[in-house]
């Protein structure tokens, strides 16, 4: 059969998640792996979301609610906002595909920086809008030439703060002046998927007063401080009109309906949170500290992973680590041939890294 499929369509590459634990134990035959690859919460998810998913197996046999009612709303009161504003997805995926769908149609320009987050690019390319590339300024987001790249084919702009995959973070006063640059029919998606671990009191947290601005849309995701990544559930906070746009072409059921329940858990679950942020910075401390002693240079974060330069290709390294059952990231086709990604896991899941990175680096080039 000749498929008709467009151009547009077949530039994109497929997404390359993080290697799965499974895939791994089955290709080597090994087991205890520990997968530092996908910056996933390693403590596990909230017991309160556990306990809430197990309540609600019964009704398996029933759709879910459509309307998300009850997250909806906590998330609405959380945020101090009106259910109106607030959109929920399978993912900040979902919630990333939906907007670029309704508001790219062909020859509209989403702006992004480069290397980012690949899902910004498959569904601009998916919708038939055009990606626009932003080299990063070293490690940041360029504020500057993303706002000078701004024409009037552009639709949307991409934000990741802190940004995936470098750790990096853009601050408020730095967030105000560049807003200041953007036309008024520009939406800015601002992406924070890890703004929970932020640390640095100056980073811009668009809901700290949200819908100050009805050009911002915030996408938040209970994929990573909150451990429930296996569930798929993200939101987004946003103008009660380009919310209602996200409503008409979403599916009926996009999020199922123990993610509801086990995210509608979480968010109440602030013990859990707390701890296992707690832990995830002290693995990101305790890792920087043995880098360093190894004189491995590693890049700040506010984040829950960093880069780390290990001086040789980072995908030798990486598959390397593999031997050892340990699954980092490759950061060599995002632009950083010698780093590597890793998330803090466990303690001792991160003393395994450590051993192990310690043997592969032994070996000679
Ligand atoms: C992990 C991640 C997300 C969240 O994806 P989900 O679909 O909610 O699991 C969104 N944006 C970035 C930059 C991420 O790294």
């Amino acid at each position: 059969m000749k498929l008709n499929v467009p151009d547009y369509i077949m530039s994109i590459k497929p997404y390359e998640p993080g290697k799965p634990i499974d895939a791994l134990e089955r290709e080597y035959g090994i087991k205890n792996i520990v997968k530092l690859a996908s910056n996933e919460n390693p403590v596990g998810p909230s017991p309160l979301a556990v306990k809430a998913m197990a309540d609600h197996l019964g009704t398996m046999n029933r759709y879910p609610d459509g309307s998300a009612f009850r997250l909806t709303a906590k998330l609405a009161e959380r945020f101090n906002v009106k259910a109106d504003n607030v959109i929920v997805g399978n993912g900040s995926d979902d919630i990333i595909a939906l907007l670029a769908h309704a508001f790219l149609g062909s020859g509209r320009q989403a702006l992004m920086p480069l290397p980012s987050f690949l899902m910004y690019e498959i569904s601009v390319k998916t919708s038939g809008g055009t990606p626009v590339m932003i080299p990063l300024k070293g490690l940041d987001i360029d504020l500057d030439a993303l706002a000078e790249a701004v024409t009037s084919k552009t639709a949307m702009i991409f934000i990741t703060n802190p940004n995936n995959p470098t750790g990096s973070h853009i601050t408020t006063v730095q967030f105000k002046e560049f807003m200041a640059k953007i036309p008024e029919d520009v939406m800015v998606i601002v992406d924070e998927a890890y703004i929970e671990f932020a640390r640095d009191p100056e980073i811009f947290n668009s809901l700290a007063k949200p819908l100050f601005d009805p050009r911002i849309v915030s996408l938040r995701t209970f994929s990573k401080a909150y451990g429930l990544a296996g569930f798929r559930v993200g939101y987004g906070v946003m103008d009660a009109e380009i919310a209602s746009v996200l409503h008409r072409i979403r599916q009926p059921f996009n999020v199922n309906s123990l993610a509801q329940v086990a995210a509608s858990a979480a968010l109440d679950d602030h013990e859990f949170l707390e701890s296992a942020i707690g832990t995830m910075h002290n693995g990101i401390d305790e890792l920087g500290k043995q880098l360093c002693a190894m004189d491995i240079k590693t890049f700040p974060t506010q984040a829950n992973f960093f880069l780390l330069d290990v001086g040789r290709d980072a995908t030798e390294v990486f598959k390397e680590m593999l031997k050892y059952g340990i699954i980092t990231r490759s950061m060599k086709s995002y632009g950083f041939p010698s780093c590597l990604r890793i998330s803090a896991g466990l303690p001792e899941e991160n003393q395994a890294f450590i051993s192990a990175l310690k043997k592969v680096l032994e070996q000679p080039v």
